[in-house]
């Protein structure tokens, strides 16, 4: 199996753990050689950009729950910004992965793993 159809099927399952314990529908993932990745709520689906998965394996996460809350703020509450419901949604999930967020406006200025290691700087660290 090659490497894009190999996380195309983690992503996912990843996903539907994540859509499932949120009450969402369950979304489709396509890695693409793209440079941001974007939430098409109308045919319900991620477009992952292929660059995050040379990246170390907390970074792809916090990636992909980026995206998929996107979908929840977009489902339960009509929003599709990056304002605190956004965040905060996003922390939550990122926790259950073990994974703490710094926050610089929209984007993390870092990400923590739980005992305070540094994962990446900034976005495309
Ligand atoms: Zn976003």
């Amino acid at each position: 199996m090659d490497i894009i159809k190999y996380w195309e099927i983690k992503l996912k399952k990843l996903s539907d753990n994540i859509t499932e314990k949120n009450s969402i529908p369950s979304i489709n993932i396509k890695i693409k050689p793209i440079n941001q990745g974007r939430a098409n709520f109308r045919s319900n689906f991620i477009s992952f950009p292929l660059w995050v998965l040379s990246k170390k394996r907390e970074y792809i996460y916090y990636y992909l729950i980026h995206e998929i809350t996107h979908f929840i703020t977009w489902k339960k509450f009509k929003i599709s910004n990056h304002k605190s419901i956004h965040k905060k949604i996003e922390q939550e999930i990122c926790k259950e992965f073990r994974i703490v967020i710094k926050y610089a406006k929209a984007y993390p200025k870092a990400l923590f793993n739980i005992k305070g290691k540094r994962i990446c700087k900034k976005l495309g660290d």
